[in-house]
């Protein structure tokens, strides 16, 4: 019989999750039998077990001293010890001092901090390198937004916002580029439609292959 969580909720079926870590979630409407809950959690075990193997195969982050990090396409090794809390890039090593070491959630929120700094000034910079044509066109500068985002690598809200996805520093920068290129031609195209590509084109001829390093696995941290 499968472990798993019940969650009693407002909805009017069954829904069942496998989580990241494995780990099995039910959530059932409040007046759902308990052995209906199990019948249907038995009907789905095979389900179950593969997105569990599936899952516990994904690249996972790991914390510790000498972890491999990819920082913009770069394979890092982490250099991790102890002291006052610091995170900098230095040869093939991302140095991290946190005071509890040894515990890997430190690590990862030190690190965590110090991505979200590096993004901003990373994404500003690409923004700030393809804008000119579109400035030239007469469209105001979007406002960038740094986002954690599951399903997307960016998005172009019409209130004048660029969304970019954090995880895209983990890519080369060739690929970040594209990222926001894509977003920035949405000024003028709001589709995927014959114009976009023309445009896109036209300011990227080499979008493409930017667009499949994207397809690479990646380390979510
Ligand atoms: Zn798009």
């Amino acid at each position: 019989m499968t472990d798993y969580e019940l969650i009693r909720s407002k909805r009017r079926s069954l829904e069942l999750r496998v989580l990241e870590d494995g780990r099995v979630q039910v959530r059932a409407p409040q007046q759902t039998p308990l052995r209906m809950v199990q019948a249907f959690v038995a009907s789905r075990s095979q389900w179950i077990a593969a997105q569990q193997e599936r899952q516990a195969q994904r690249p996972r982050q790991r914390w510790h001293d000498g972890a491999a990090f990819v920082l913009r396409g770069k394979t890092l090794s982490l250099d991790v010890s102890e002291g006052a809390t610091r995170v900098f890039v230095s040869g093939g090593y991302l140095t991290v001092r946190v005071s509890d070491s040894d515990q890997e959630s430190s690590v990862k929120t030190a690190v965590q901090n110090w991505l979200r700094k590096q993004a901003r000034a990373a994404f500003e910079d690409s923004i700030e390198r393809q804008f000119d044509w579109f400035a030239a066109e007469g469209f105001s500068r979007p406002v960038l937004r740094v986002k954690s985002m599951r399903t997307r690598w960016g998005s172009l809200s019409a209130r004048g916002y660029i969304n970019l996805n954090l995880a895209l520093l983990h890519y080369p920068p060739k690929a970040l580029d594209y990222v926001v290129m894509h977003e920035l031609c949405h000024l003028i195209h709001m589709n995927h439609g014959p114009g976009f590509h023309a445009l896109m084109d036209a300011r990227m001829p080499d979008w493409r292959q930017r667009k499949n390093l994207l397809d690479q696995p990646c380390y979510q941290p």
